[in-house]
């Protein structure tokens, strides 16, 4: 097969869809690979790599939407590509269609076979192709977290895993899914004294199991949450209820019983947040403060970083996209339902079952 893997060019998107490692991957295969020039320049690495694993550089996105059969991406197709896409073209990406009628109506126009990342899913219910950014979420919640606490940037002035003599921090994790856990144990790790909340008792169970000694594990209720937001020092909002807005677990009447300079990183702003007062911000000017307490909202924590986040992407898509091009996606979707799936718009036609809702569509 001709794959395809343009420069991403939404604004601040710095991942690429293909590694130098995905294309000696997909070359072994007998695929041929072309890869628009400095598509990987904002992950490191450059076309030298690319062009020694064997792909070629072509200097144009037109080049490339004009040669692939699957176009392989990271972000959904911006309105500039619409008219590159070709019919039957098969685009690997992430498409989140049901927060957008215009995607939605333009890919059915032009008749593409849309494949999304996020709706690829397991028998176990689970997305392996949203899990890795939860996962880099997770890490870099503390991390900025731990930033925004020292006193010039506005926080308590508290090092997280305090010093012999002196107490840590205490972090505040709500929700223990993909986000929280990874988020308590960077916490941890760090040395703070987390505590970790979550509704599933079960969930709380295999946490407690796993987690090390300076984690314990609470049951998420307004009651508890009311009691542990006043000693804690960093606060992270992890929680997800699939195909629903957050649950506004932090309303705003209880920063009160916070402290000066308590942070709050809400990872789930993306699906409308889980502290009241919490609204999307960006990269560029990632915090804004609320009756003294710090609020981080980025909505895609992931982007900073993008040498890792590409990484664990492509870890993650590079298996599905081999199985893509080795047997077309006709066959490849009918050999494997996680890959089914995935599928929302074919040749003009939505075929998931959440995308139709969102637009009154026909399935
Ligand atoms: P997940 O499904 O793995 O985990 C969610 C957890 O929340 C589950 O364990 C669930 O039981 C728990 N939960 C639900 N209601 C709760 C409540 N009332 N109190 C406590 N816990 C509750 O989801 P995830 O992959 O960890 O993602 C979490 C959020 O982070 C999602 O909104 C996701 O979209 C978001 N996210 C944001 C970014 C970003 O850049 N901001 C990046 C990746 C993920």
């Amino acid at each position: 097969m001709i794959i395809g893997v343009p420069k991403e060019i939404k604004n601040n998107e710095n991942r690429v869809a293909l590694t130098p490692a995905g294309v000696s991957e997909l070359r072994k295969h007998g695929h041929t690979v072309y890869v628009q020039a400095t598509a990987g320049e904002g992950s490191g690495f450059p076309d030298e790599e690319y062009v020694a694993a064997g792909a070629t550089m072509l200097p144009t996105i037109e080049e490339v939407y004009g040669i692939a059969e699957m176009i392989m991406k990271v972000k959904e197709p911006i309105a500039v590509e619409y008219d590159l896409i070709r019919e039957n073209q098969l685009l690997f990406t992430y498409f989140h269609f049901a927060s957008s009628e215009e995607l939605t109506r333009a890919m059915i126009a032009k008749g593409a076979v849309c494949l999304a990342y996020e709706t690829v899913e397991k028998s176990d219910r689970s997305l392996p192709l949203l899990v890795p950014m939860s996962e880099v979420a997770g890490r870099m919640a503390v991390q900025e977290g731990a930033k925004y606490l020292e006193k010039p940037l506005k926080g308590r002035g508290i090092l997280l895993g305090g010093v012999p003599g002196v107490k840590p921090a205490r972090v505040l994790v709500l929700g223990g899914g993909i986000v929280g856990t990874q988020a308590a144990k960077m916490a941890a790790g760090l040395g703070a004294h987390v505590i970790l909340m979550d509704i599933s008792l079960a969930r709380l169970r295999y946490l407690s199991d796993i987690m090390p000694e300076n984690v314990d594990t609470i049951m998420s209720n307004e009651y508890n949450i009311r009691e542990e937001i006043k000693h804690a020092d960093l606060i992270i909002g992890a929680v997800l209820i699939p195909g629903a807005k957050a649950p506004h677990l932090i309303t705003r009447d209880m920063l009160k019983l916070m402290r000066p300079g308590t942070v709050l990183v809400d990872v789930a702003v993306d699906q409308g947040g889980c502290i009241e007062t919490c609204s999307p911000t960006t990269h560029e000017n990632p915090t804004f403060i609320i009756d003294d307490v710090v609020h981080y909202c980025v909505a895609n924590m992931p982007g900073a970083v993008p040498y890792t986040s590409t990484l664990a992407l492509t870890n993650a898509t590079l298996p599905y996209a081999l199985q893509l091009a080795n047997k077309g996606w006709q066959q490849a979707c009918r050999d494997n339902a996680e890959l089914k799936a995935g599928l929302n718009v074919v040749e003009g036609k939505v075929v998931y079952k959440g995308v139709a809702d969102a637009f009154s569509l026909p399935l």
